[in-house]
């Protein structure tokens, strides 16, 4: 064997690496260190091959195995304690299985990790007074509650806000496919990129960047993106005219939507910006899909219930994987951690948890 590709993951940026028989961890952690941007030393990361492991000499080809493109999932050392502790505790039962647990534990933290931070990117405070100069306020000065909803998002997503397509080579003309990411440079990092999608011309070679940003301010500038980015800049949006959100995904699929909480409906409204549609959370597309998670920046909720046709078929099925157990207590864990940042409204944070359960209660049993 020459070479093989395998996959390196933290809070939902995943690196391709090519290795050689004699690449070790150590070796690939200058390499993923910056494209992941993990802020602190070699000695504070594990990796995961399921088993923990410390970034040292051992060769990775020892671990892959069988397994083609197979994911390694880097975490902090404190982190995965967390997660471990929690899962000997909550699960004794498992305990010999533990190793292939944690990693399925870290790729969904991981995910949920993601979600939290889009939620605070749409969420910070800085950015509020040049989200307020974007928007033109008087075309909605007579909209209230869902009305005024409508009314942004009509404009967001007509107007403002444009789809991201592959581009066509600018030598040649030819379509274009996409090829791994990279790290983006130091001053777009400065602007709040993330990651660079990058595209490949099969014809002649040439290659095409497009930047990833979570930074509101820049995603407003630019105003172009897929999914991700259209649910940050439109939470921001909403956010600054005072509606409570959280975004909405699944766990299978990098696709994204939100909820705005509406006091004059006292529930929390599906909003698609990339589609541009509203309250018809019910998407063809993820028929097979068994769990959809809330993540704003005080909550975390399993709320498949709300975008399933038969939730009582889905709950069935869930509740014969052992994954079942371990991710509805994980999804609640987070929710429990990060409801008791939220000091000036955490009651607000709670009562709009039971009410939008409530009321799609109520729903499903008509
Ligand atoms: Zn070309």
């Amino acid at each position: 064997m020459e070479k093989c590709r395998v996959f390196f993951i933290s809070n939902g940026n995943g690196i391709p690496v090519d290795i050689t028989p004699s690449t070790s961890f150590h070796d690939v952690f200058s390499v993923i260190n910056e494209q992941l941007m993990l802020t602190h030393s070699i000695n504070e990361y594990v990796v995961l091959t399921p088993k923990v492991h410390e970034f040292d000499d051992s060769k990775i080809i020892d671990f892959v195995g069988d397994f083609k493109d197979m994911e390694f999932h880097v975490v902090e050392k404190s982190e995965h304690e967390i997660i471990q502790h929690f899962l000997d505790t909550t699960y004794p039962s498992v305990k010999f299985a533990s190793f292939s647990y944690s990693a399925i534990a870290i790729s969904l933290l991981s995910k949920l990790n993601y979600m939290h931070l889009l939620a605070n990117a749409a969420a910070n405070p800085d950015d509020l007074p040049i989200i307020l100069s974007m928007i033109p306020y008087d075309s909605f000065e007579n909209a209230h509650g869902t009305e005024l909803l409508e009314a942004v998002l009509k404009w967001f997503s007509k107007d403002f806000f444009k789809r991201f397509t592959i581009p066509k080579c600018s030598h040649c003309g030819t379509d274009m496919s996409e090829d791994s990411p990279k790290a983006p440079t130091k001053s777009e990092r400065l602007n709040g990129a993330y990651s660079v999608s990058r595209f490949l011309c099969n014809k002649c070679g040439a290659h095409n960047r497009f930047v990833r940003y979570h930074s509101v301010p820049t995603l407003l500038e630019k105003c172009v993106g897929e999914s991700t980015e259209f649910v940050v800049a439109f939470a921001a949006i909403i956010n600054s005219l005072g509606f409570p959100f959280r975004i909405v995904s699944l766990l299978s699929k990098d696709y994204f939507w939100l909820e705005a909480w509406c006091d004059d409906q006292n529930r929390y409204v599906h909003i698609d910006p990339y589609e541009g549609c509203i309250d018809l959370p019910f998407n063809k597309k993820f028929e097979q899909a068994r769990w959809f998670v809330g993540v704003g920046p005080y909550e975390c909720a399993d709320i498949t219930y709300k975008y399933v046709p038969d939730y009582h078929q889905v709950y069935n099925e869930r509740s014969r994987t052992m994954n079942n157990e371990i991710f509805k207590s994980l999804i609640e864990f987070r929710g429990q951690m990060w409801g008791s940042m939220s000091q000036p409204d955490s009651v607000a944070v709670a009562d709009r948890l039971k009410c939008d359960y409530e009321y799609h209660q109520k729903k499903i049993a008509k």
